[in-house]
């Protein structure tokens, strides 16, 4: 069998003279001759021209190996856009290692290949360059978490894929037990509850590069099942966990890129939602969400008359808006929750201009123009209704309008803290949590656990935070109740039963009836991380073998039938599908 002595791209001038032998895939060949051919061999690291003075049948995709001394191309002949383009392979002697057919498509970047195609032949595809270079990024943001986590102390402890569910208040993916017939497991959503019961296990400071699973509708940004960087610590605060994620977030993103972060800034949730109408705001551009409801006190004009008026301000938007566009816009608007958007443009002379100017005063005219410094040749757009339905559409019209490419631009990291604890109020008036139940009120929120009813809920504050870049959330964490007595009175709260809550967490709460320390923890995507610092739009593209948007896998066809005999072993029977 041949040796490999080098890698087609490491080679340069200073090997001149050497006696090679380099292996790949041929790249292309172009063949001048009965005794001249010239083959581009490639591998992970590139290509370098190899030249055979001997007749050939080499096609695209061969796997070859080539020996053979290494020479300067003669003058003229460089080639600036290889890093090997100095110099060329001579003398060679070729083995065919492999045939190959045509691959399925072309293998040049350059040409945009149908997504369920790539996926089919994912081997193919896996040999470009780009996903060559997303895949050894992501491997380097793996090695230097792990590197990272066990510098601050952590160990790597795995926990099971088969369990029982866990309350990420995702649909579970279940598995069909064979020796339990009609009992079935649940593939973790995340490791959450194990992770807390090592605390009380006294393992003190434990992470995992976790698979988790969620049976939920796949985005650009969503998979089915992702890595998550997942860590729990005990006896420590919610500043302690900010710090433990950023050292590893910083660490990753150096590796990577070659420059540090900075200071990742913080920003309470109620601000991010007043400022930016999200909680994972982007704020690589400003646009910022302004508070226009003390100008329209006593308004005149009806559509003002509500509790809540915003607007955005649109720098030069007037030329870039046609009537159409803000048609369509509006139209958004009114999808995402909103009666309508009230749009201004700002005139040559300076001063507001749109059908709603004839039910403002003078004073309102100047002072939204004003709170704005909005200029000629700006647009205004401002949302008036309740202040969530505010927050929620401006926060959308400003992302629609002004956000730039997920991974272009600096990395703007950003802590958001102080979540709500809970996240609505049902119908029934019980609040749903924000999070997980496990969630720590924030101290000074505990006594209004005892008061609170219907909306009130919703102003208690939680040690939760999440981790954003870029407008992505990355991950969340909070610090963990601990005591058995405050954990009853969430699940009462939340209307979970003492029985229901014993069947579902029995393990967790027994556990922690035999003495749980304080404990908090943290959990953040590793193909965002990774896909935002590959410069991709979507996680896609630094999967190895992911699902399609559909949640099919073109390669290996799943997810497949089961055969009858299958079936019975499972004690399964299949119902027709509901229309
Ligand atoms: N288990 C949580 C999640 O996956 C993270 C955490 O609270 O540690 O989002």
């Amino acid at each position: 069998m041949t040796i490999r002595t080098h890698y087609c791209g490491e080679l340069r001038p200073t090997d001149v003279g050497s006696q090679v032998t380099v292996c790949g895939w041929v790249d292309t060949r172009r063949v001048h001759s009965e005794h001249l051919a010239f083959i581009d061999l490639r591998d992970h690291t590139g290509i370098i021209q190899c030249v055979v003075d001997e007749k050939l049948d080499l096609r695209s995709e061969y796997v070859v190996a080539i020996s053979g001394t290494v020479r300067t191309r003669f003058k003229g002949k460089s080639n600036e856009k290889l890093d090997t383009g100095e110099i060329e392979i001579g003398d060679c002697d070729v083995q065919v290692l492999s045939v190959a057919e045509p691959p399925p498509f072309p293998m040049h970047e350059r040409t945009e290949v149908d997504e369920n195609i790539r996926l089919r032949h994912r081997y193919v595809d896996l040999r470009k360059p780009r996903m060559q270079k997303n895949l050894r990024t992501r491997a380097k943001v793996n090695s230097s978490i792990r590197a990272s986590m066990e510098k601050q102390g952590f160990i790597e402890i795995e926990t099971p894929m088969l369990i029982a569910s866990t309350p990420e208040g995702a649909r579970d993916f279940v598995v069909p037990s064979r020796l339990h017939p009609t009992n079935f497991y649940a593939l973790p959503q995340s490791p959450q509850i194990f992770k807390q019961l090592c605390m009380v296990g006294g393992l003190d400071r434990y992470y995992q590069i976790a698979r988790c699973l969620r049976d939920e509708d796949l985005r650009a940004d969503r998979q089915f099942e992702f890595m998550q960087l997942d860590m729990e610590a005990s006896f420590v605060s919610q500043e302690d966990i900010i710090n433990f994620v950023t050292e590893a977030v910083k660490d990753a993103t150096e590796t990577v890129s070659g420059s540090r972060p900075s200071d990742i800034p913080r920003m309470t949730w109620l601000e991010a939602m007043e400022r930016y109408g999200s909680d994972k705001p982007d704020v690589r551009f400003g646009m910022e969400l302004i508070d226009m409801t003390g100008i329209f006190e006593g308004t005149e004009a009806n559509v003002f008359k509500v509790s809540c008026v915003k607007g955005i301000l649109y720098k030069g938007g007037s030329d870039v808006l046609a009537r159409n566009a803000i048609d369509a816009l509006t139209e958004k608007c009114q999808n995402w929750g909103a009666k309508g958007l009230a749009w201004f443009r700002v005139g040559e002379g300076g001063g507001l201009e749109g059908a709603l100017t004839k039910f403002m005063s003078e004073e309102e005219i100047s002072e939204v123009q004003n709170c704005l410094s909005a200029e000629s040749g700006d647009m205004v757009l401002m949302i008036a209704d309740e202040r969530k339905v505010v927050n929620h559409v401006l926060g959308l019209l400003r992302l629609e309008i002004g956000r730039p490419p997920v991974h272009s631009g600096e990395l703007e990291f950003l802590w958001i803290t102080e979540f709500p604890l809970f996240g609505d109020v049902g119908e029934n008036g019980q609040p749903i949590p924000a999070h997980h139940p496990f969630t720590m009120p924030l101290e000074e929120d505990l006594e209004k656990l005892d008061s609170a009813e219907g909306d009130e809920y919703l102003a208690i504050r939680s040690q939760a935070y999440d981790l954003v870049l870029n407008g992505w959330e990355l991950g969340s964490g909070s610090v963990r109740i601990h005591s058995p007595e405050i954990q009853s009175q969430i699940f009462a709260i939340l209307g979970i039963e003492k029985d229901e809550a014993q069947e579902k967490f029995g393990f967790l709460l027994d556990a922690f009836r035999y003495g749980a320390p304080p404990h908090a923890g943290f959990a953040f995507g590793i193909d965002r991380l990774t896909a935002i610092l590959s410069g991709e739009e979507n996680i896609r593209e630094v999967i190895a073998f992911p699902k399609t948007q559909s949640g099919s896998d073109p390669l290996t066809n799943a997810p497949t039938l089961l055969d009858a005999g299958h079936l019975e072993e499972l004690g399964l029977r299949l119902t027709p599908p509901s229309t």
